[in-house]
């Protein structure tokens, strides 16, 4: 007797199967004809797959959009300065209601691992008081992994590195910095080092802002990559954006990548946000500003696409769709063969899951039982779609359904529903 049974779906890999839960977990991935179970998700012809994972957002600032005033030049610089001024007039309730709204639609959405940067630069740490709080309220159907980040730099702001340790002691999980934005490229080195050491001393994984500017002098990847392999922190760390690297000179990168991968530091690219922020000096040829994704995954880099941004000071759009960041990194990434396009779908499902270090995520026996139905045969379709996610099955419960995208048509001698799936021939 199983709680629920997922009948019949495409696994990513191609296989089809049937999939009994119990008790939260993955119980069987076997044929289940005439298994008793409690509820069945017909899932026939649809894809089943491992559930989204974001490695980089902002729960703190999501649908603050127009509070107190638009970006209006669209620069990350203009986006931290009305931040600021956002912070000093947001309560903790203000932001616990928007990040609670925010994970309504990321569990419609199928993404059920959120790894969100809280900002540290508040002496009251209102916002890490409001993520503690929503990481507990969501634990039984999201789980949320908190980064203690520096926005207004580590040294830069006066009270910042006392304040991270602060936000550290109260259990936030995860060590974060943005050394391009310290006064020099020396304090933004000298905090890398420190704060590799405190995530070494606590046992802490690393994920930093690290180069989020189109200055190819901006090298602090180089100092991340040497403090992880000096303190033993290989797989631990990840590099976020990494944007200076798209204009860095080719040979410096050809030195560079290698101790990367030998410090087993994942790399998040955040495209919606990467494309729309960096590049805003350049006249034309205007950059695009996304990091070196194919060179990373071809030397064995672990790199996941993140999302960064709903509805907040440094973007305007967004909806929790993991596909549609997925569809953009594709696009600006140029990863158009069939490989690199399932790559893609990978690059916001297992390999961000890397990054995070979740143990028990997959679809295997033995892993939590979360996964989500597609409406779309196979993962390129599905990210060709933005497919509806028909069902959105978290630590084994059914926690979301949507119906299908169809049409239905009115045009004389033309069928009468039509839902765009596609059969590609081999
Ligand atoms: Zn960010």
């Amino acid at each position: 007797m199983f709680d629920l049974i997922v009948k019949g779906g495409n696994l990513p890999n191609g296989q089809v199967a049937d999939i009994g839960i119990r008790d939260g977990l993955i119980a069987a991935i076997e044929p289940l004809d005439g298994a008793e179970a409690a509820e069945t998700v017909e899932a026939q012809g649809d894809l089943v797959s491992p559930p989204f994972v974001d490695p980089h957002f902002h729960m703190d600032a999501t649908l603050s959009y127009g509070l107190p005033r638009i970006n209006e030049s669209g620069t990350l610089l203009e986006g931290i300065g009305l931040w600021g001024e956002l912070k000093e007039i947001v309560t903790q309730d203000d932001m616990v209601t928007r990040a609670l709204e925010y994970c309504d639609w990321a569990a419609s959405m199928g993404l059920l691992s959120i790894r969100s940067h809280v900002d540290t630069c508040d002496d009251r740490l209102l916002g890490v008081e409001a993520m503690l709080d929503v990481r507990a309220k969501v634990k039984d159907y999201i789980d949320l992994q908190l980064v203690a980040f520096p926005q207004d730099g580590f040294y830069r702001d006066p009270t910042a590195r006392e304040n991270t340790i602060r936000a550290l002691d109260m259990g936030v999980d995860v060590v974060g910095g943005i050394p391009h934005f310290e006064r020099t490229m020396a304090d933004g080195a000298a905090s890398v080092k420190e704060l590799c050491e405190i995530a070494a001393e606590r046992g802490l994984q690393v994920d930093m802002h690290c180069d989020e500017t189109d200055d190819p002098m901006s090298r602090h990847i180089e100092t991340l990559a040497y403090e992880t392999t000096r303190l033993g922190l290989q797989g631990r760390v990840a590099g976020s954006h990494l944007t200076s690297m798209h204009s860095m000179d080719n040979y410096y990168v050809s030195k560079l990548l290698p101790m990367v991968a030998e410090a087993e530091i994942s790399a998040i690219p955040n495209p919606l946000i990467n494309i729309v922020i960096q590049g805003r000096h350049d006249s034309f040829p205007k950059r695009r500003g996304l990091t070196r994704v194919k060179e990373m995954l071809a030397m064995g880099i672990n790199v996941g696409w993140g999302q960064d941004c709903v509805l907040d000071p440094w973007y305007s759009l967004g909806t929790a769709d993991m596909l549609d960041v997925a569809f953009m990194g594709l696009h600006v990434a140029q990863m158009t063969s069939p490989d690199e396009m399932r790559t893609c779908f990978d690059m916001v499902t297992a390999n961000n899951a890397k990054t995070l270090g979740l143990q028990d995520y997959g679809l295997r026996v033995g892993a939590q039982a979360s996964l989500v139905v597609l409406d779309a045969s196979n993962p390129i379709e599905a990210l060709r779609l933005r497919a509806a996610r028909l069902c959105v099955v978290s630590k084994g419960r059914v926690i979301s359904r949507t119906p299908r995208a169809d049409a239905s048509l009115s045009i004389a001698g033309r069928p009468g529903r039509v839902r765009r799936r596609h059969q590609v021939k081999p």
